[in-house]
């Protein structure tokens, strides 16, 4: 436990991302950890840990790699990269991401690219943040693509109800108005697709409706408020989630990073997605 008593103020305007959320919703105390008190995480997140790094530094590589492939880097060029690099994975990825083209990344040809795009927009007294892998616009149609490179494909309907999906399509209808010409995207004209470099025939899709795009966006108002007004940041009830926890030793919820199992290798890997866009948050 933590020497002396810990912050629970929030600092305003705070820039909320679908990270702070998702930590938020996993667990309050890491929420407050990690955003109020700003702790970097004292003990790994997973065993065993130089594994973990690795498949952390790879999927970085993953991501710049195919970001340069959008901006217009010849493919040779890429390749040839990704042959030479260190990772055993890293080829495998790209083959798969470059045969998807035909497949089921057709839907990305005859777009307008916007790699790595950053969104924000006010809510409440805070402000909601998202930095995209891709918004792919056609004909006033937009597609929000992510790339996954976990080793296990989540289930649909868990990734439909993270903070992820619904933050990246309610703030792109109301804060993309730029990329297409300064008209709203409407949410029927907005959809987002986790592709999965290891499963890439597996695509995830989800559409929007204004139903949707409502909800979602009266759901993280109303997440964002309680959050704001909290005094307290209780532990996790489920003690499940600390094994994968970089705070385990904070809240004497053991030292040793769990074996990730089949039961909670999800949970696991989006904690690497989670920490690559948190790396990026304390960078800027
Ligand atoms: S160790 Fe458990 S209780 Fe502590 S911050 Fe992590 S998930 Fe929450």
């Amino acid at each position: 436990m933590p020497d002396k008593p810990i912050k629970t103020d929030l600092p305003a305007p705070f820039g909320f991302s679908q990270s702070s959320l998702q930590d938020y919703e996993d667990c309050n105390r890491r929420f407050q950890l990690r955003y109020i008190e700003q702790l970097r995480w004292p003990a790994v997140e997973t065993a065993p840990v130089l594994e973990n790094e690795r498949r952390q530094l790879e999927g970085q590589q993953f991501h710049r790699m195919v970001q340069q492939y959008l901006l217009g880097l010849p493919v040779e060029t890429l390749t040839h990269m990704a042959a030479n690099s260190k990772s055993p994975n890293l080829p495998r990825w790209w083959t798969n991401f470059l045969d998807a083209r035909e497949d089921s990344l057709a839907g990305l040809k005859d777009h307008v690219f916007f790699p790595e795009q950053a969104l924000s927009a006010p809510l409440g007294a805070h402000r909601l943040t998202a930095k995209y892998d891709l918004i792919a616009v056609k004909d006033g149609f937009a597609t929000i693509y992510d790339w996954k490179t976990s080793h296990k494909r989540p289930k649909d309907a868990w990734m439909e109800q993270r903070c992820q999906t619904r933050v990246y399509r309610s703030l792109l209808t109301r804060a993309g108005a730029h990329l297409n010409h300064g008209k709203p995207f409407e949410p029927g004209q907005v959809k987002m697709v986790y592709w999965y470099a290891e499963f890439p025939g597996e695509t995830a899709e989800f559409a929007y409706d204004n139903a949707r795009s409502n909800r979602d966006w009266d759901g993280l108002a109303t997440l964002i408020k309680e959050i704001s007004a909290r005094q307290s940041f209780p532990l996790s009830e489920d003690e499940k989630t600390c094994g994968f926890c970089p705070y385990r030793s904070y809240c004497d919820r053991g030292k040793i990073a769990l074996e990730a199992s089949d039961e909670l290798d999800e949970m696991a890997e989006s904690g690497w997605e989670v920490n690559l866009e948190q790396i990026q948050e304390i960078e800027f």
